[in-house]
Parts: C-alpha cells; structure tokens; sequence
C-alpha cells in the first residue's frame, strides 16, 4: 500500500520519499482509521490526505475553513493533474452547478468546502449518492472552544456526517494542540479509536527572545536596521498600531507592507504579493495575516504587542525560519498590552463567563512566558504536551549561548544521594546543614555527621546551596511533601539524575555565586 502511495507521491508530487510524519499519517489514513495529527505548519500535512484521496476509491471531502486559500490548493492539485474542485461562497452559480455536475459523475476525486455548505439538504443528498471515502478536517482545532481559533460553523461536520446515515472515516489535521484541544476535536468528531500522531513541535531553528522595557519603536527601527535585507513580519494587536508602524517606517524609509481586514482586498492582496516575492522586505499585519501563507524565508518575526495566547503566539512566530534556516521570533513586552488583551477578553460580549475565564488562563499563561528566566523554548513545548524536553536549549534569550550554562549535574547528585541516604525523613534545612558539614544537637544525635555526604558540598555558601535544592524542588527533580515539616524525597526524576540520565544545566547569572564552584575541591 504503502509502495503506491510513494509511487503517487513521486510521479504526481515529484517528491523522493515522505517525511517522518507523513508516512505514520499516511499509512493509518490506508489502513482506514479515523486519525488525529497534530503537525507543525509547513509540516506537509495536505499530502497526508490528498495522497490517500487519490488511493481510495470515491471521493474525498477536505473541510477547510479558509475560503482564500480553496482555489490555491485546488489549482495546484489541477495542475498537478488531478481532479480537485471546491465550493464556497465565492463560486458563481454556473460554476456551481458544473461542480455539482463533476461529482455526480464521479469526475472529481478531492472536493475542498467551506463548513457553512455542510448542512445545505441539496448537498446532503447530492454527498449520500456518491461514494465518499473519507472525510479530511483541515485546521481541526477550530472545532474546539478551548482553541484559540473556535469557529462554529465546524459543529456542522459532525451533524453532516449524521446526516449521512453511515459510517464514514475522519482524518483531523491542525498545527496547534493543546492536549485539552485534542480531547475535544475526537470528542466533537467523534473520532473511533483514532491513531493519533503528534508531531515534535520544537523548532530547532527558530530561538525565542523576550524584550523588556523597551520603548517599542525604537527597539524596531534598531533592529531593522541591523537587520536591513531581512525577510520578516512584525504582528501588532490592533489595525491602528499596524497602520501607525507602517506609516512611521516608511518615512524612515524602511521597505514595509502592511495587512489588516480593514484595507481592501486589492491593497491586502498587493501587499501580500510584494512581500511574497521579496519586493517589501517587512510586513507589519495583525493576526489576520498568514494563514496559509507559504513564505520560506522569513527570518525574523518581531511582536509589538503581547498576543492572547500561546498557541497564537507560537503560530505566528513559527512562520520564521519554514525553510530551515535560522529565525529570530521576539516579543516586545509591555505591560499596557496585557491591560488590552484584558479589555478585549472583558468586553467580548460572545464570551460566556467559563469562556472568558478560560480566556484569561490562557493570558496568564502568555504573560508568565514573558516573565520566566528559564528556558522559553522548553516552557512552550511543555505548554503543547510535548514531552521529549530537556530543560536547556542553547538558543533562547534565557540559555542564550553555550559558555553562560554551568553543568551542576555532579552537584545535584551529591544532594540527591544526600537525601537518599537518609531515606526521606529530612528537610531542606537540615540536608543543607549536613552538606555543608555543619554539626547541631539533631545531626549529632541521629549521627547525621557519620554520613558519607556530611560536608560534601561545603565549598558551597549556604544561601547558594539553599537556592540549588529549592531549585531542584520546583523543577521536580524532587518531592517535598506537605504539612508543617516539610520533608525532602526522591522521585523518577531524581533517579534519572542519579543514573546520569538526566543532566541539570542552569544558566550562570541564575545560580548566586560562581567562585566557589570554579574551585575544582573533589
Ligand atoms: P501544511 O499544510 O502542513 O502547512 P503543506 O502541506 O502546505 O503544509 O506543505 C508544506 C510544504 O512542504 C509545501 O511546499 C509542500 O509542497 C512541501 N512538502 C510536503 N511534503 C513534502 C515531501 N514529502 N517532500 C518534500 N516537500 C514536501
Ligand atoms: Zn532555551
């Protein structure tokens, strides 16, 4: 099966072989299983369900919720020379009714939709005469409430494929997941035992920058200027403040565009081809600018206001660097803003009170992005479930280079077997206290000093040893249990340390004080 479709994606594509995801998705689309993949944009997710489209027999209904972008990917797959159709709203009615025409004869294989035609009785009965193979969801998140991109019109895919009255296969495809977000597309799709497929989300080469305190437009016109011949985006929470940055640019005669829903179709339409083609190096948009767009070479995505949430955050950032070179992804952090996405969230009047406070979480959980010193890279994967993490990337602002990381993984195996030893009856006090060699009446009587970590850290100060095991505590390397004596115990993280399977890496300026550690005393 799987010999067919790299056939297909050879001959028809031009393609040499799958990428690593492709291929899982792919073969579990064959083996007729209802799927949910989470793959990054630009990850090559409409091959996953154009490929089996054109394996199966009958046709394919992608559901799509960006009308802008049906006739792109249907001219591409025309061109490609295979037949692929759409409808929306924008189709005139002749255009309509040959459409129409084709899939009544079996002529087309894939057919692209808008979610609003899904629950028109003409279509319905039009989709139970033909033969469907399986239904692909584009951008399945906006399915979800909890996602940050919910349109209703999606709860129409589910109550079309009632309508249908059989059993038909569902591919769910989105770039932006959170676990709870899953949950609920197979919930509302009511997905059967699908296979799953969740894509690494690290982005190996984009780093991740936070700007503090900056005055914003000086910050840009630096670096713009640093960065002069540079491809990139600068997003900007509202129409006004795009157009103000526009305007304010170009008389500093940067090469700019913008893009917002407030310009006419023509100006956005121009603007986007300009800067696809590498004729306007800069474009400054809010956030209805670049979905679908497949611009490789953008190496920097730039900020100006903190955005609603993560997910957004991470979308729109990820359009640097699709080309696998370096992209630069910085927020400008300014607390005015947070007040604005608040307003917005208090004064949307759709929002019921749940939502809002789902809302406001998400926020939060932006804003402690701007405000964390450890690593960014790491805390984003962590929001997004991924669990392949090390605490250190090496490129974000917070473990920017390699030569302001400390190694303290021999240290923190020192602590840990310190706390072993004494089988989890001990605070953090105390375990200081034996580390740093230091006798009193409670170590003397449980002869705490006779054992073999007494003072092994000693050349520690004890405010820094203190800061390393709450260190060590927060980050779960360790348990701490509750109650008014807190004691100290080891957990799965703590052995994979111990076995020196898990290394802890903290960035110099975090830990207090280094002319103790340079001391090589062991
Ligand atoms: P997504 O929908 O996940 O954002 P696309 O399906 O638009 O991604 O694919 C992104 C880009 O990668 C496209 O230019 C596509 O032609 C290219 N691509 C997809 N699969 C492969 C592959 N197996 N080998 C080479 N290029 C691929
Ligand atoms: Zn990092």
């Amino acid at each position: 099966m799987l010999g067919k479709a790299r056939r297909i994606l050879k001959n028809t594509y031009g393609y040499d072989s799958f990428r690593y995801g492709q291929e899982k998705v792919v073969k579990g689309v064959l083996m007729k299983r209802d799927i949910l993949a989470v793959m990054p944009t630009g990850g090559g997710k409409s091959i996953c369900y154009q490929i089996p489209g054109l394996m199966f027999k009958g046709i394919t209904l992608v559901v799509s919720p960006l009308i802008s972008l049906m006739k792109d990917q249907v001219d591409t797959l025309n061109n490609l020379g295979i037949s692929a159709a759409f409808v929306n709203s924008s189709l005139s009615k002749e255009e309509f009714i040959k459409t129409m025409r084709n899939i009544r004869v079996g002529r087309t294989k894939i057919l692209y939709l808008a979610p609003e035609r899904l629950l028109s009785p003409k279509f319905i009965n039009l989709m139970k005469s033909v033969d469907i193979s399986f239904i692909a969801v584009d951008e399945a998140h906006c399915i979800s409430q909890w996602g940050h991109d919910f349109r209703k019109s999606y709860l129409e895919i589910p109550k079309f494929i009632e309508a249908l009255e059989r059993n038909i296969q569902v591919a769910a495809f989105t770039a932006t997941a959170t676990p709870k977000v899953r949950e609920d597309i197979v919930d509302k799709l009511n997905l059967k035992n699908p296979l799953a497929y969740v894509d690494g989300f690290d982005r190996g080469n984009l780093s991740f920058y936070v700007e503090k305190g900056e005055d914003p437009e000086k910050y840009i016109i630096d670096y713009l200027e640093r960065n002069r011949r540079k491809p990139g985006i600068i997003y900007a929470s509202t129409r006004k403040e795009v157009d103000h940055l526009y305007s304010y640019l170009r008389i500093k005669s940067f090469s700019v565009g913008k893009y917002h829903a407030g310009l006419s179709e023509s100006e956005r339409k121009d603007f986007q081809e300009k800067f696809l083609k590498d004729e306007i190096r800069v474009m400054i948009a809010t956030n209805a600018f670049g979905m679908g767009i497949d611009k490789s070479n953008v190496r920097f995505v730039i900020h100006r206001n903190i955005p609603r949430d993560l997910e957004s955050y991470y979308q729109e950032a990820g359009r640097a660097g699709r080309d696998g070179a370096p992209g630069e992804c910085i927020l400008l952090y300014n607390e005015e803003d947070v007040g604005t996405q608040e307003y917005f969230i208090d004064m949307n009047e759709e929002l019921e009170t749940k939502m809002k406070k789902e809302r406001m979480k998400k926020l939060d959980a932006m804003v402690n992005y701007a405000s964390i010193n450890t690593c960014l890279r790491e805390y984003i994967l962590k929001y997004f479930g991924d669990k392949r993490i090390k605490n250190y990337c090496g490129s974000c602002q917070n473990c920017h280079v390699a030569t302001d990381v400390v190694d303290l993984t021999v240290d923190a195996q020192k602590i840990l077997s310190c706390i072993g030893r004494v089988k989890g009856s001990l605070g953090g006090f105390t375990i200081t206290k034996i580390l740093m060699g230091e006798k009193d009446k409670k170590i003397e009587r449980k002869d705490l000093d006779k054992l073999s970590t007494f003072g092994l850290l000693r050349h520690y100060k004890k405010d820094e040893l203190e800061e390393f095991i709450n260190y060590l505590t927060s980050e779960g390397y360790l348990d701490q249990s509750a109650g008014s004596y807190p004691v100290l115990r080891l957990n799965e993280k703590s052995f994979s340390v111990l076995k020196g399977e898990d290394g802890i890496l903290r960035k110099k300026n975090e830990v207090i004080s280094f002319d103790y550690y340079e001391d090589p005393l062991f």
